[in-house]
């Protein structure tokens, strides 16, 4: 469980966007109807939906990224992009007013969050606990090599990544940090979760046993698929820190590889679902 203070401005943020803005429970929209036309039984309308708020999101901390270098330009107080940022919201956004305020205030903390970097010790303790305790990347659960010196170009040498990302709003602190390897810090850049990548991407033409499927399933990919259900077993929700790289496998056998089709499991779940 969270301690209070232990909550990203960015996922507050996202928080209050879903309920100002929730999902329809019964409706008829095209993304409905496109919804039962491929059988996905509310999925992918639950997919279209996150991926909107997480651009919204994107976009009101970016658009307030880029109100701050202005005022910062004319080298104006902090008071006057307060200011601004509560006009812009006010003239050029339809928030509910009651709203506007405690928008503002997020995002003003997610920039704050945004500029702060991870503290050297903390970055060192985060490292040494995880190497006593032998975890895996937390994202692929590869094992990963403790003793490099950085900057190296080695996949698996490790580094402290930001679960919700930095620069959506997430804190350097120890709740929203984890060893990860190269490769995936790299590839996840600033995704917030399954929904802000590229799903719609994902629809393999291979199969498993195929000889270019390991080409064609790309890193990226994986990250998707594994983000699905937070980098831990569908089943047992063991995580890839603890159990090592997540197996996928399809949910309907006849169906081909595509991102709604794609279950996670850990090694021990996934041989019992052959
Ligand atoms: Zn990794
Ligand atoms: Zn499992």
């Amino acid at each position: 469980m969270k301690k209070n203070d232990d909550i990203n401005p960015g996922e507050q943020l996202q928080e209050l966007l879903r309920e100002i803005c929730p999902p329809d429970a019964e409706d008829n929209s095209f993304i409905s109807r496109i919804d039962y036309l491929v059988d996905a039984e509310g999925e992918l309308k639950k997919l279209i939906y996150d991926s909107t708020i997480n651009y919204v999101l994107r976009r009101l901390i970016s658009t307030a990224d880029f109100l701050k270098r202005q005022c910062d330009k004319q080298e104006k107080y902090d008071e006057s992009f307060i200011v601004k940022l509560r006009e812009f919201l006010k003239e050029n956004m339809r928030f509910p007013e009651e709203n506007i305020e405690l928008i503002r205030v997020l995002i003003t903390e997610c920039l704050d969050a945004k500029r702060k970097k991870v503290n050297s010790t903390l970055k060192k303790e985060i490292r040494r606990t995880a190497k006593n305790n032998n975890r895996f990347c937390y994202l692929c659960g590869i094992e990963l090599e403790y003793d490099l010196k950085s900057p190296n170009n080695v996949h698996n040498s490790v580094e402290v990544e930001h679960k919700w990302p930095r620069a959506m709003g997430g804190l350097s602190d120890a709740f929203n940090l984890e060893v990860a390897c190269q490769a995936c810090n790299g590839k996840k850049a600033d995704y917030i979760d399954a929904s802000d990548f590229h799903y719609e991407e994902i629809c393999l033409v291979t199969d498993e046993n195929d000889q270019h499927f390991s080409t064609e399933m790309k890193r990226e990919y994986e990250l998707a698929l594994w983000a699905k259900t937070e980098f831990k077993c569908s089943l047992c929700q063991k995580p890839a820190s603890d159990s090592g790289k997540l197996k996928l496998s399809r949910k309907n056998p006849n169906d081909s590889w595509h991102f709604l089709n794609i279950e996670i499991f850990c090694e021990q779940h996934s041989q019992l679902r052959r």
